[in-house]
């Protein structure tokens, strides 16, 4: 679960790298020649001769800075850290689009170009990464203003003409690179593992968690347990309060498994109103206890309805992973007859197999 996860994540993170750099190198170019076409090339200079110095040598140089970079990477990000990747790629960005800038120097302007990455960046709501963008991004601006533009020589008068032409360039390239981020499949790739409601793991998700934890245990020996819980007479609360309150009440379990999980556990929606934890390295009594505790505290919250405050309970059953089980599903059924026993025998209790 977790390297496919990751793998999503990377591959949609460097689709968009990848192909917003292409898109800006595109829209550069197509603003050089626009402008010359409508100014008059600086002194010193042909028509040919600039295109050849400003278009089509920096086009060259940075086609195959690209493809080096792609090579680079695609070989480095299999082997890395989801955060480094992105830092990485990060910092290509930049060099990337600083290297626009300090090319195409046509319009004062292009510097502003830098913040482009940040579009980009905020696709992925991480703060850290943010952060870092907006550091790199007044870093560049800073050099290219100070110690680049200073130095050039051969620039197009500035006019209010050339002023909007960089203008629409820039909006729109951001327009290009903010749809590309929305289409991109990368939301949706690390939402199919999620559910909306809870935003805890769905079905499919567990079910590749517990491959993995089953195949970890043949490989490294190393046990764990699961938890399947569903809550208690849920179709009278629903019937009671309505479908809304009974989503409250799905978010309140939720939220409770979130903070019970500990730092390596794993939790789930894994139906409606049912749930299925993963505890690693939990042996059976640790894993009981962990779900009791999940079932007194969902025991002793309240939430307000027409009525006043309103409790609620929920079952458990629990099952501890050997080798003699084949499949996932048939441990899992492990698990869920422990949950019936719950149910049979009054409720608002944690039973487990007796294996
Ligand atoms: P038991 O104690 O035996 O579990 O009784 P129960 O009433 O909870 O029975 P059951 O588990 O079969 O009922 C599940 C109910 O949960 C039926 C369905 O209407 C409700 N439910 C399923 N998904 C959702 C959901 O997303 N939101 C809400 N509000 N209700 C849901
Ligand atoms: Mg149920
Ligand atoms: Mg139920």
């Amino acid at each position: 679960m977790k390297t496919k996860e990751k793998k999503l994540v990377l591959d949609g993170w460097m689709a968009v790298v990848w192909s917003s750099m292409w898109r800006l190198l595109l829209l550069c170019g197509c603003m050089e020649i626009l402008l010359v076409a409508i100014m008059r090339p600086p002194e010193g200079y042909t028509y040919v001769g600039y295109l050849r110095t400003f278009l089509l040598v920096p086009l060259l140089v940075q086609t195959v800075v690209v493809l080096i970079l792609r090579l680079l990477v695609t070989k480095l990000y299999k082997q890395a850290e989801n955060r480094w990747v992105m830092l990485l790629s990060l910092l290509l960005v930049n060099v990337f689009v600083g290297s626009i800038a300090a090319v195409y120097t046509s319009v004062s302007l292009i510097p502003v170009m830098l913040v482009l990455p940040v579009v980009m960046i905020s696709a992925y709501k991480k703060q850290w990464l943010i952060r870092v963008q907006i550091a790199l991004t007044v870093g560049c601006y800073i050099i290219d203003r100070l110690v680049f533009l200073p130095r050039v020589v051969y620039r197009l008068k500035t006019t209010a003409l050339v002023d909007i032409i960089v203008f629409l360039t820039l909006m729109l390239a951001f327009a290009a690179i903010e749809e590309q981020v929305r289409k991109s499949s990368l939301q949706q790739d690390i939402q199919i593992w999620k559910d909306s409601l809870t935003n805890l793991y769905n079905h499919e998700a567990f079910y590749e968690e517990l491959e993995f934890r089953m195949k970890n245990f043949e490989e490294n020996h190393e046990v764990f347990s699961i938890m399947i819980a569903d809550i208690d007479n849920f179709k009278k609360v629903n019937d009671t309060y309505g479908h809304a309150y009974g989503d409250e009440v799905i978010r309140m379990i939720a939220q409770i498994m979130e903070q019970n999980k500990g730092s390596k556990g794993f939790v789930a929606r894994y139906g409606g109103e049912e749930f299925a934890m993963i505890f690693p390295k939990k042996a059976i009594q640790e894993a009981v206890l962990a779900a009791d505790n999940i079932r007194r505290e969902f025991a002793s919250r309240t939430l307000e309805s027409k009525d006043g405050p309103k409790s609620f309970t929920i079952s458990i059953g629990v099952a501890e992973y050997d080798h003699t089980y084949r499949t996932a599903s048939a441990f899992f059924e492990e698990a869920d007859q422990a949950l019936y026993k719950a149910k049979a025998t009054g409720k608002n209790k944690v039973c487990c197999n007796t294996k």
